[in-house]
């Protein structure tokens, strides 16, 4: 019921699960996230999520390309470690975000699979949800990992987060958009439960949702937001508060609310709503969160 919902407006939601940055700490600290997205000709988004990342606080962040031809590195964001298809051990990593630019072939369908047999905790975007629509073993596999998650070693699932827009949302429910979005709520529930996951219904008024029966209708954002690559920029920021070792629902409504308020602080003054790049906002990002 929409009474329940809790509308996210104070960081007290979500601050207190950002991990301290003592004196002593380290980059280990602070995780290791893989991107893992870009075929061919979409190299891209997942350099957009992998900066996003950087500069949310990951301790390391990595690209583990799906097609061939990438970049060797990413001349203005050093600091990241890109990989040709097949070379990162994900295994090694503290959280996954997939699916950004990532299409959907052969090695598309074996990194996502590789993926989800891994115990850390994951983000599933774009491609990686629209595999998962169209590959009922995928979405097995997928509920199976949460099912396995949840009778590990510390009692806890594997934070699993899915950042629909309403087509994804669509496809994930065999339903269609205009369905979606006359019940958002209702929507995002759903697929919660369906998929044993915390779900992120993308687009004005983001609505999070968790499996354990908590939601959220997120009040920041704007209309700056509806350009290419906000998504990918989104799914960076909460693949690093994953690797960081935020609970899943937190982690999701942190990024949300951080990369809304990033467009509404970048367009203050007159600067939007048109024209707003998605890659202005990560370092806008950085300021906030650093004031939380
Ligand atoms: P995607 O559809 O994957 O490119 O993601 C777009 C991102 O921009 C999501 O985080 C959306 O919630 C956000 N967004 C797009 N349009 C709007 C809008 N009109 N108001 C607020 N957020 C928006
Ligand atoms: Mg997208």
């Amino acid at each position: 019921p929409a009474a329940d919902v809790a509308r996210l407006n104070a960081p007290a939601l979500f601050a207190p699960h950002f991990p301290a940055r003592s004196f002593a700490s380290h980059k280990g600290t602070f995780g290791s996230l893989a991107v893992v997205g870009g075929d061919t000709g979409m190299c891209g988004a997942p350099i957009l999520a992998a900066r996003a990342a950087l500069h949310t606080g990951a301790g390391k962040v990595h690209v583990a390309f799906v097609g061939e031809g990438a970049p060797a590195y990413d001349a203005p964001y050093p600091e990241l470690m890109l990989h040709p298809p097949g070379t990162l051990a994900f295994d090694a990593m503290d959280a996954l975000a997939v699916g950004c630019g990532m299409g959907r072939g052969a090695n598309a369908i074996a990194s996502l699979q590789k993926a989800l047999g891994c115990n850390a905790p994951l983000l599933l975007d774009a491609d990686a949800l629209n595999l998962i629509a169209s590959d009922t073993s995928l979405a097995g596999v997928l509920t199976a990992g949460a099912v396995k998650g949840a009778s590990g070693a510390d009692g806890t699932a594997r934070p699993c987060v899915l950042t629909p827009h309403p087509l994804e949302a669509a496809r994930l429910l065999g339903t269609d958009s205009t369905s979606i979005q006359r019940d958002r709520l209702g929507s995002a529930r759903a697929l919660a439960a369906r998929f044993a996951a915390v779900v992120v219904l993308k687009g004005a008024g983001t609505v999070i949702a968790s499996p354990d029966g908590r939601a959220a209708v997120n009040p920041t954002g704007n209309a700056a937001l509806a350009t290419g690559g906000t998504g990918d920029v989104l799914g960076g920021i909460i693949g690093a508060l994953l690797a960081e070792r935020l609970p899943g629902y937190e982690a999701a409504l942190a990024g949300v609310y951080l990369h809304g308020l990033a467009a509404e602080t970048l367009t203050a003054g007159g600067s939007g709503p048109a024209g707003l790049t998605a890659g202005e906002l990560a370092p806008t990002v950085r300021t906030l969160l650093n004031r939380l």
